[in-house]
């Protein structure tokens, strides 16, 4: 999946700059001038990273920073703050305010996607090898492999994008309509019950490992993937 990035700069040369090093990237850059267009952006979609400027015409990066952190829709979104050389002060309030990382100006682009994949991995509870872990499950992003038990499991490439979503999101409830914004994409026209017919797939794969039992319904809610079963 393509992973959103939010970018609020407010100075267009840096702003295309980075969206061009994200698109190269594989990445999809949302531009953002201000704190205003960033949170309207959000309300739309909400992204996988937001990048942030700590200097900020109306609201400053940092108040921006706390704000989001207040939010129901983007409490749990990593943020990166862009600094200027000499505000290294300044970081202590940064981390305070809830941010995960730093890249320091002038970066290369190569830096600041390599800052942005290791803030992602850890946000999704990746190693640095890209491998997730929930309770007897593996799935090695790199490899695109499942295992169970170290045994691997044959896995269709939907169930695959969805077992994927679910392991980086473990415990939570997620509707129908949730579960295809974000592992089908919100562009796609697909009916909810296809969520259905692949959630059966998903579990018909895991059930041979007797593991079918963490794929759970959650009564007029949805489905979430649980290690308790
Ligand atoms: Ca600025």
């Amino acid at each position: 999946m393509q992973k959103r990035i939010l970018i609020v700069e407010d100075e267009a040369s840096i702003r295309d700059m980075v969206a061009f090093a994200l698109r190269k990237a594989g990445m999809e850059p949302v531009p953002a001038a201000d704190a205003r267009a960033a949170q309207l952006a959000i309300a739309e979609q909400v992204p996988d990273l937001i990048l942030m400027d700590w200097m900020l015409p109306g609201l400053s990066g940092l108040e921006l920073a706390r704000r989001l952190r207040r939010e129901q829709l983007s409490r749990e979104v990593p943020i990166i703050m862009l600094t200027a050389r000499g505000e290294e002060s300044d970081r202590v309030s940064g981390l305070e305010a809830g941010v995960d990382d730093y890249v320091v100006k002038p970066f290369s682009s190569r830096e600041l996607v390599a800052r942005i994949r290791a803030v992602l991995r850890r946000s999704q509870g990746e190693d640095s090898e890209g491998v997730i872990v929930v309770g007897r499950l593996r799935l090695d992003t790199a490899a695109h492999r499942v295992t169970a038990d170290g045994q691997a499991v044959p896995i269709g490439p939907t169930e695959y994008r969805l077992l994927h979503f679910f392991m980086t999101h473990v415990d939570r409830v997620y509707s129908r309509p949730q579960l295809l914004d974000h592992v089908w994409g919100g562009s796609v026209y697909v009916e909810e019950r296809t969520v259905d017919v692949h959630i059966r797939r998903l579990r018909k794969t895991l059930e041979p490992f007797g593991l079918d039992g963490m794929v759970q319904t959650v009564r007029s809610a949805g489905y979430r993937l649980s290690v308790e079963s």
